[in-house]
């Protein structure tokens, strides 16, 4: 039986471009190993979650581990609080938050207080964390900073419900939104939060840091805002589903919660930070390395997201080729492997955002037969013999490929 490793490149699929003479970023970076690895195995075309639907990251990777994802998910925030550590129990809800610059009557000026650094932030959530509601005594309020001007919030106690609206306006210029009920079981979970809006609001607006920021110059964090209301579905986990002691290198606070939601622990890479600037090949040597323990290493890069999302057509070219040096060393180093290398979902340097368009994928090792593609790429891909894959079928292919499978029926 062989091992298994899932690459991922968040968002690395893309469109033609006319700079780039009709060519995608995958088809201009140099990437001798990933088509090493398209011309030796079997590559399809994937839609993540389904055709033309643009998945989020946390709904794409749940999907490509195998979950029936639009089924399961109930909201970005408890992954985004296990991402941060913190341990999310059935019942409890959980949110993004976000440090942010309101006016006196409310009026969001910086939905990120001006990119606050962590120094800053880290020191404003202590005071945050020893928020109590005594209007609320049987419901515990725990605040985490993760980076910047990010953090989660997690709600804990009887009663609650994650059917309640943000209160982040996504916007500026405008008025800081009440959370609102979105079903009558959730009116006291929407009370719950604009109490510790409140109450935030009033601790932030005198705080010493924010006095030293103003005194600066600098914009004060003086409200939280918070969106994407969850609760943790239940589902089995990789070890129950598939019988895989698995792994996830990943620096992304999201996609870790993820992987800790599937039950692989999580691995910490020096050097990943989940940016452009992120140490691709120390991933693919702890990838390697903790293959000795596990049968299975999710890999994931998230630069080639973050590159697509600003537009920057070099780094995207740049993030492609170090995530191919990172698989010619898997395919050298790893003993008995299967390797997929695929993406999340396409984020288009053009769109700047999540697109519905299909993303390549391609399966390499012993056990996986040799089709007529070349080359990695969209256009590649798309004629290989695995054909037009959905996400949730990655997992089982690479169980049938590394000699995993189980058989059904007689
Ligand atoms: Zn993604
Ligand atoms: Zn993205």
């Amino acid at each position: 039986m062989s091992k298994i490793v899932l690459l991922v490149a968040d968002g690395m699929a893309d469109r033609p471009l006319k700079e780039l003479n009709g060519c995608t970023p995958l088809d201009i970076a140099e990437t001798p190993n990933m088509d090493d690895a398209a011309r030796e195995g079997s590559c399809g075309i994937m839609w993540t979650i389904g055709p033309g639907i643009p998945p989020g990251s946390d709904v794409a990777n749940l999907s490509l581990l195998g979950y029936d994802a639009l089924r399961i998910y109930r909201g970005r925030g408890p992954f985004e609080a296990l991402g941060a550590g913190l341990d999310v129990k059935p019942g409890d809800v959980a949110f993004r938050c976000n440090f942010s610059t309101v006016d006196e009557r409310g009026t969001v000026l910086d939905r990120r207080a001006g990119r606050i650094s962590t120094e800053d932030a880290r020191k404003l959530a202590q005071e945050i964390e020893k928020i109590r509601l005594d209007e609320f005594p049987d419901v515990e309020v725990i605040f985490k900073h993760t980076t910047e001007h990010r953090a989660v919030l997690l709600l804990r106690g009887p009663e609650l419900s994650s059917a309640v609206s943000d209160t982040d306006p996504k916007a500026i210029g405008v008025l800081v939104k009440p959370c609102k009920a979105l079903k009558p079981e959730a009116e006291k979970t929407a009370s719950v939060v604009n109490a510790f809006c409140q109450k935030a609001r009033e601790i932030l607006e005198s705080h010493p840091v924010n006095e030293e920021r103003k005194s600066k110059g600098l914009l004060p964090a003086n409200a939280i805002i918070v969106r994407g209301a969850g609760q943790l579905p239940s589902a089995p986990s990789i070890r129950e589903k598939f019988g895989l002691d698995g792994c996830c290198v990943a620096a992304n606070a999201l996609i870790r919660g993820v992987c800790r939601f599937a039950g692989l622990d999580l691995i910490d890479v020096p050097g990943a930070t989940g940016t452009v600037k992120t140490d691709v090949m120390a991933k693919a040597k702890a990838c390697v390395e903790n293959l000795r323990k596990y049968d299975f290493v999710f890999l994931h890069v998230k630069g080639t997201d973050n590159a697509s999302h600003d537009g920057d057509r070099e780094a995207k070219i740049d993030m492609i080729e170090r995530i191919d040096a990172a698989v010619g060393y898997i395919m050298n180093y790893a003993d008995d492997v299967c390797l997929a290398i695929t993406a999340d979902h396409a984020t288009p340097l053009k769109v700047r955002e999540h697109t519905g368009d299909p993303v390549p994928v391609a399966m390499w090792g012993d056990l996986v037969p040799q089709d007529d593609v070349k080359r990695y790429s969209e256009r590649e891909c798309a004629k290989g013999m695995l054909g037009s894959l959905f996400g949730k079928d990655v997992m089982r292919l690479l169980l049938n490929f590394s000699g995993r499978a189980k058989k059904v029926g007689a």
